[in-house]
C-alpha cells in the first residue's frame, strides 16, 4: 500500500492557463488519495502533520503527456531520419516501420522490445501519461498493456488496424481486424490498471471502408476513444483523396464513421496541412491534435499551426511520434515545438520584415501543451490545481549548474534544453511513486 496523504516541497512549476507559467519557490504541493489538493506557501492546519518530502531547490512539475508514440518503433529510433537518393517518406515504412512491426507476432521478441520501451518510458524526465500505438497483433498489444500497468503508468494503448496497403505479412484480413479488435476491447477494458484500450486505425490508406465502419460502431458501442493520423503529408492527403473522391476533406474519412469526436473523443496526430474545410470541422468536433514537431521536420512535412489552433479553441498536445523522432522526451518535443514555430513565423508572417511582431510559441505555451494540452485527453491531468490527478516529476539540475546563482525561470529553461538521464529524481503517477532515481537501478 502506498501513502495516501503527503506533501512535496520545492520549486513548483505549472501552467494552468496557456500564456502564463507559474513558479512557486519553496512551496508545498499536497497529494491526497491520488489527487492534488493544491499548492500552498505553508501547510494548511488540517495537513500540518502529514509527511513532507523535502525537495528544496529541486523542481516539481506536473507529469507530461506524450499523446502520440509508436512503441514497436522504439528499437529503430534515430534511423531513417534522412533516406538516401530519391526515396520518399513511404520508403521509411518499407525499410523500417513495416518490417520491424511485423516482428511483434513473436511474443518473445515483443517481450524483449516492449520491456525496453516501458523501462525507458518510466525513466524519462517527462512522461506520466501516453497514447501509444502498438501493432496489429492482439497478444503482443496486451503484453505491452500489462507491462505498462505493472510499471504504474497511465494512458491508452491501441491495437493497430491494417487490412490493406501493407507488406511483409503485416496485414490482417478485414474479418480478422474486426474480430480481433472486438475481442481485444473486451479483454482489456478492465484489469490493466490505468492502461485502457483506444481504437487505432493506422490511417485511412491502410483501412478499408468496411473495417472503418465496424471500428466506428465499436467505438460508440463500447465507449472507447479513437486515435489515428490526419493530414500529415501532402502526398498522403492526395492518396486519401484518390481513394475517397466523394469526401470534402481528409478528416471526413474519419468523421463519416463517427471517429472524429462525435460520439467519443478523438486524438489525431499531425494535422500539418488542414484545408479550410477540415480546420472548421476540427473546431466543431471533440478532437485533440497531437503536434509532433520533430517527426514533421524529419519528414520535411511542415509545421502545424499550433498557435492558431489553440486560439480557435482546438485542443492541442505534444507527441514525440517515436520513431518519426528519436527520443521519448516530451521536453525535447517542447523545445522542438518552440523552434519549429519560430521558423514557421520566419517564413510566413515575418517574411523578411525586420520589425515584424513576434508570433511563436513561448516556454509557457509549450509547457502548457506538454502538460495541460495533452493531459486533458486523460481527464483532469496536467497541473496541481485542486482535484487534478497527482502526476508529478521531481527534477534535479545540480549537474547542469554553472557558477552563478541564477533565477528559477532561467534554470527551468536550461533543464528543458539540457536535461539528461540523471535529471529526473522521482516520478509519481496518480499519487503513487513509480520511479526513484536513487532507489531504482531499474529492472522491470
Ligand atoms: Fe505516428
Amino acid at each position: 500500500m502506498f501513502e495516501t496523504k503527503y506533501a512535496l516541497k520545492g520549486i513548483i512549476v505549472q501552467t494552468p492557463v496557456f500564456d502564463k507559467i507559474e513558479f512557486h519557490e519553496n512551496e508545498y504541493v499536497i497529494c491526497e488519495d491520488g489527487k492534488s489538493v493544491g499548492i500552498f506557501k505553508e501547510l494548511p492546519e488540517e495537513y500540518k502533520d502529514i509527511k513532507v518530502y523535502d525537495y528544496s531547490d529541486k523542481f516539481i512539475i506536473p507529469g507530461m503527456s506524450d499523446i502520440h508514440v509508436h512503441a514497436p518503433q522504439y528499437g529503430f529510433r534515430g534511423m531513417g531520419m534522412l533516406l538516401d537518393g530519391d526515396s520518399e517518406w513511404e520508403t521509411w515504412f518499407e525499410r523500417y516501420s513495416f518490417p520491424e512491426e511485423s516482428k511483434f507476432c513473436d511474443l518473445n521478441y515483443a517481450n524483449l522490445a516492449y520491456s525496453r520501451f516501458v523501462n525507458d518510458l518510466v525513466k524519462t524526465t517527462t512522461t506520466t501519461r501516453a497514447a501509444i500505438f502498438a501493432t496489429i497483433h492482439r497478444e503482443a498489444t496486451e503484453l505491452l498493456m500489462r507491462k505498462l500497468a505493472d510499471a504504474g503508468m497511465a494512458g491508452y494503448v491501441g491495437k493497430l488496424n491494417m487490412d490493406r496497403n501493407s507488406h511483409y505479412g503485416y496485414q490482417e484480413t478485414t474479418e480478422e481486424t474486426i474480430r480481433e479488435t472486438e475481442r481485444w476491447i473486451n479483454e482489456t477494458s478492465e484489469g490493466y490498471g490505468s492502461i485502457k484500450p483506444i481504437i487505432t486505425p493506422r490511417y485511412t490508406p491502410t483501412c478499408t471502408d468496411e473495417s472503418m465502419e465496424a471500428l466506428g460502431k465499436m467505438a460508440t458501442k463500447y465507449n472507447v476513444p479513437v486515435m489515428s493520423h490526419l493530414s500529415e503529408g501532402l502526398d498522403e492527403i492526395e492518396w486519401v483523396k484518390s481513394m475517397k473522391p466523394e469526401i470534402s476533406c481528409y478528416g471526413d474519412a474519419y468523421d463519416m464513421y463517427d471517429m472524429l469526436g462525435t460520439t467519443v473523443p478523438s486524438l489525431m496526430a499531425h494535422v500539418v496541412h488542414p484545408t479550410d474545410i477540415e480546420y472548421e470541422l476540427l473546431k466543431k468536433r471533440n478532437v485533440t491534435v497531437a503536434h509532433c514537431p520533430a517527426s514533421n521536420m524529419n519528414a520535411a512535412g511542415g509545421v502545424c499551426r499550433v498557435l492558431d489552433m489553440v486560439r480557435d479553441g482546438i485542443k492541442v498536445g505534444l507527441g514525440t511520434d517515436v520513431a518519426g523522432s528519436c527520443t521519448l522526451s516530451v521536453m525535447r518535443a517542447m523545445t522542438d515545438a518552440i523552434q519549429a514555430s519560430k521558423l514557421r513565423w520566419v517564413f510566413t508572417e515575418r517574411n523578411g520584415e525586420p520589425f515584424a511582431k513576434k508570433h511563436f510559441l513561448s516556454v509557457a505555451n509549450a509547457f502548457y501543451l506538454a502538460t495541460m494540452g495533452g493531459g486533458q485527453f486523460f481527464g483532469k491531468v496536467g497541473c496541481f490545481e485542486k482535484d487534478y490527478e497527482f502526476d508529478a516529476v521531481v527534477l534535479d539540475d545540480e549537474d547542469l549548474k554553472d557558477f552563478i546563482d541564477r533565477p528559477a525561470t532561467d534554470r527551468f529553461q536550461r533543464i528543458l534544453w539540457n536535461h539528461h538521464a540523471r535529471t529526473i529524481m522521482v516520478k509519481y503517477v496518480q499519487g503513487k511513486k513509480i520511479y526513484d532515481r536513487d532507489r531504482d537501478q531499474q529492472n522491470y
